[in-house]
């Protein structure tokens, strides 16, 4: 029987700030001379001889699919739940209500864990599991630490998670049913990073925080990889992407520069990648608008959705130069159309998101209204966890 898997092509770890090499067989955090997110570096020249992009339509379904692109070498490594794939709507009602003819939905929820954080967190904890970690933890906002206790657990790895109290009930509880151990703290994320910090170095444990280790962004990637396929190898104009710590919108960015050196797509033209945040919480806004590289810490982070109160996320110099390069934009959206948003999308397409999915649509119908995007322009919207996960306990 042939492998179902290929190898990975990665060759080394480039850092995103000073440009500092390190191996990809080290374990690796972030950049310790420039305090910058590691991003790994693929042979593309190989795989762009070696595989056939439409062959990989043939294979198992899942984010997996992509192997050669992806950083884990060895198959066995590989914690698999049944991430990625996730379908591409169509959005007919929503098209008709805005009299728009292209607005899709590329919908996380159906992910493992209820989110899209589970593409990450298995690329994480597969990889970790590669270079011999046994003990990971993670400060939260939520999702993330429902699912890394989920790939925690499946791959027999001791969790630790770090999260506000006031995080949505279902993480917490999802958390400890797969058997790690949750800390609840009386603060933000930034707060419980801070904390999350401090245990990590005095215990040896494995940090995974938003880009303080190089593998979550690459398993966000795959959310690129399955775009540029579903649009026939052509890129959609407009991405709509609730940001937090921005894994998804590096992630994506990346996979569209893979894709165009590896020959995979029919043009050059990139879609513009819109940051959407909330109100009460939009660092990358107020630095867009400010023309900055860089964010300033928010003070008094609030918001009802709990993915998008990140006051500074460790990437955000990324993030702008990605927005920038896209000739993209960012848009902050009040929680009470936020709210409105997501009762919408529930009525007209029975789709019910996340807050920070809602969040899209919201920006979508400002986007449109103030003529930013076109009406027969392709726009994708990002649905990246279900509004299930967010119900509270009566
Ligand atoms: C974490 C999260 C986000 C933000 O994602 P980033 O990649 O950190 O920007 C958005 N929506 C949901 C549901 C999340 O859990
Ligand atoms: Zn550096």
């Amino acid at each position: 029987m042939k492998p179902i898997l290929g190898n990975s092509s990665i060759v080394h770890l480039d850092c995103s700030g000073c440009g500092k090499q390190y191996s990809h067989l080290e374990l690796h955090t972030f950049c310790p001379d420039c305090q910058s997110p590691l991003l790994p570096a693929y042979d593309i020249k190989k795989v762009r001889q070696q595989v056939d992009r439409d062959q990989i339509l043939t294979r198992p379904k899942g984010m997996w699919r992509w192997w050669e692109v992806l950083p884990v070498l060895d198959p066995a490594n590989k914690v698999f739940l049944g991430e990625g794939d996730t379908p591409l709507l169509m959005l007919p009602n929503v098209n008709r209500e805005l009299g728009m003819t292209n607005v899709y939905v590329k919908d996380e929820s159906s992910n493992p864990t209820g989110s899209f954080k589970a593409r990450g967190l298995s690329m994480a904890v597969s990889k970790a599991k590669e270079l011999g970690i046994e003990k990971v933890i993670i400060p939260t906002a939520g999702n993330a630490g429902g699912a890394m206790a989920a790939y925690a657990a499946r791959a027999g790895i001791q969790a630790h998670i770090f999260m506000p109290k006031d995080t949505p009930y279902a993480n917490i509880e999802e958390s400890r049913m797969a058997g790690a151990q949750v800390v609840l703290v009386d603060g933000l994320i930034s707060d419980a990073a801070v904390m999350a910090g401090e245990k990590a170095r005095a215990e040896g444990w494995f940090d995974l925080s938003t880009f303080k280790e190089p593998y979550r962004v690459e398993g966000k990637k795959t959310m690129g990889y399955e775009l540029a396929e579903a649009f026939g190898w052509e890129l959609p104009d407009v991405i709509i992407y609730p940001t937090g710590g921005g894994t998804g919108l590096v992630g994506m960015w990346k996979a569209f520069a893979e894709q165009e050196e590896l020959g995979w797509l029919k043009n050059k033209k990139r879609p513009r990648m819109v940051s959407v945040q909330a109100s009460g919480c939009a660092p990358v806004v107020k630095a867009f608008e400010a023309g900055a590289m860089f964010c300033d810490f928010w003070t008094n982070a609030h918001t009802l959705a709990s993915g998008l109160r990140v006051p500074k996320s460790f990437a955000d110099h990324i993030i702008l130069k990605d927005i920038y390069e896209s000739n993209g934009t960012a848009i902050a959206i009040d929680d009470q159309d936020i709210l409105l948003a997501q009762k919408q999308l529930a009525r007209l397409e029975g789709i019910f998101a996340a807050p920070e999915g809602a969040a899209t649509y919201a920006a979508l119908k400002q986007l449109f209204t103030s003529g930013w995007i076109q009406r027969d322009e392709r726009v994708v919207l990002f649905n990246t966890g279900s509004g299930l996960k967010y119900l509270s306990v009566h």
